[in-house]
């Protein structure tokens, strides 16, 4: 029996992985910059959670989440989103008696049962951000400024958002009540998934990949008219903090977004040359989630960007993070006599921080030499017997083909002060 990763699933190996963690790193940054604070949450919750938060009427609660039941037959689901976890963890926690607004971050893997395609996966890498406590617009901003300020950090400067308002349960039936009386007439002209949409969950007829749908929908204008003095100005203040903030945006009636939990501002960010699958991140305000998952009512807002798509996007736009990934120092052992003094000396050269490394699989000299050119050994240092009777070794440096000799026994601190001194050259 060969194994293989389950389908829609995959593996980051070393090469690969070094870019993760770059981009990872960034994240930490950015949040710190913006004063969020990480949270962890688990990776599966209660079915129930993501079937309040997310929405019934929903792709991923009707037919995207792992959902088990688990040995006491509690229904469980791999969580599908970071949102509603937060969310649960902010309201069992009593984050909402700490100082408002509480801001948090996530970076973790979610789970979704699509159809695996060129940047869809079934298990797949989010970071997120949520800020509870605050109806602020120049929140709604700060939330946008962050994730531009995040992809411009990785080298995608072009980044645009896609902002839009979806208004609030008061006046978002008006304007579902008007899609429907513009869409009445042509409803067999639209897809099967929109014609199921307009009676559910009409709003989301609006942003319908389907060429003939988004054309006929182009028809039903934006909900400007139909919003309430409140949502309004909300979004004008939006508006203008962006403008302010110089954080370019362009405003786009199609973005609707997929869960039920949003309210006034819904934004988000594609990328150029990656395919159909092309949303690398989005997000909005949700003035009802905490409450319609149990907890006191608190406004929040917050965005989630896709890291295996993004880094897609940095490929696709010929984006290189210049990782280093070189070993500082390789000890090459020669004779059997001299392999304990070498571990010896790649253990002090660790815990003096250099990286260092040797042969374990009992190669000749010129192979070890070799291995060490493949490890990208920034120097190698050569201990065979004739070096240990004579109490030295052989540095040799590696990029230049110089090589000189030191004592034994101040082999390690003389081989870090080199190894530091060239790196950052
Ligand atoms: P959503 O939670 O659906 O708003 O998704 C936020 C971001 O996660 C999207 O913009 C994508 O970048 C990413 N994403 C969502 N679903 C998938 C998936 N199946 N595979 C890879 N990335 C995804």
């Amino acid at each position: 029996m060969r194994y293989s990763a389950p389908r829609g699933t995959r593996d980051i190996l070393p090469g690969e992985i070094e870019k993760w963690q770059h981009v990872e790193g960034r994240i930490h940054r950015i949040c710190e910059l913006y004063g969020y604070k990480e949270i962890r949450t688990p990776m599966f919750e209660q079915t129930e959670l993501f079937v309040r938060g997310i929405g019934e009427v929903t792709d991923i609660v009707e037919k995207e989440m792992y959902t088990f039941a688990d040995k006491a037959n509690r229904s469980m689901t791999l969580r599908p989103e970071g949102t509603a976890p937060v969310a649960r963890a902010f309201i069992e926690h009593k984050l909402y008696a700490e100082a408002q607004p509480v801001k948090l971050y996530y970076i973790g893997p979610m789970f979704r049962y699509e159809r695996p395609q060129a940047g869809r996966y079934r298990q797949f890498s989010q970071f997120g951000v949520e800020a509870f406590g605050s109806m602020d617009p120049m929140l709604d901003a700060e939330i946008i400024s962050l994730a531009h300020d995040f992809y411009v950090s990785l080298g995608l400067d072009q980044i645009k958002a896609r902002i839009n308002t979806i208004g609030c349960p008061e006046c978002r039936p008006r304007y579902q009540g008007h899609i429907k009386q513009v869409l009445s007439g042509r409803l067999d002209q639209l897809c099967r998934n929109c014609q199921q949409r307009y009676e559910r969950n009409p709003m989301r007829i609006l942003d319908c990949k389907n060429e003939r749908c988004s054309g006929i929908a182009s028809e039903v204008g934006s909900i400007d008219p139909f919003l309430c003095d409140e949502c309004s100005e909300h979004f004008e203040a939006v508006k203008t903090s962006l403008d302010e903030l110089s954080i370019p945006y362009v405003i786009d009636p199609a973005i609707v977004r997929g869960f039920d939990y949003y309210t006034k501002t819904v934004f988000e960010f594609v990328a150029e040359g990656i395919g159909a699958q092309d949303a690398i991140g989005g997000g909005g305000r949700y003035d009802g989630l905490i409450e319609s998952c149990g907890g006191p009512a608190t406004p929040g807002v917050g965005f989630a960007a896709g890291l295996d798509r993004l880094l897609l996007a940095m490929e696709a736009n010929g984006i290189e993070p210049a990782v280093s990934n070189r070993l500082g120092c390789f000890v090459v052992a020669p004779d059997k006599g001299s392999r304990i003094r070498s571990a010896c000396l790649v253990s002090s050269l660790r815990r003096l921080g250099v990286s260092a490394d040797m042969d374990y699989v009992g190669r000749s000299m010129s192979r070890q030499l070799k291995h060490a050119s493949r490890l990208d050994a920034r120097c190698v240092a050569i201990l065979g017997e004739d070096e240990l009777a004579r109490g030295v070794t052989q540095v040799r440096d590696m990029d230049r083909g110089e090589q000189w000799e030191v004592p034994l026994s101040e082999a390690a601190s003389r081989i870090a002060d080199f190894v530091r001194s060239v790196s950052g050259e």
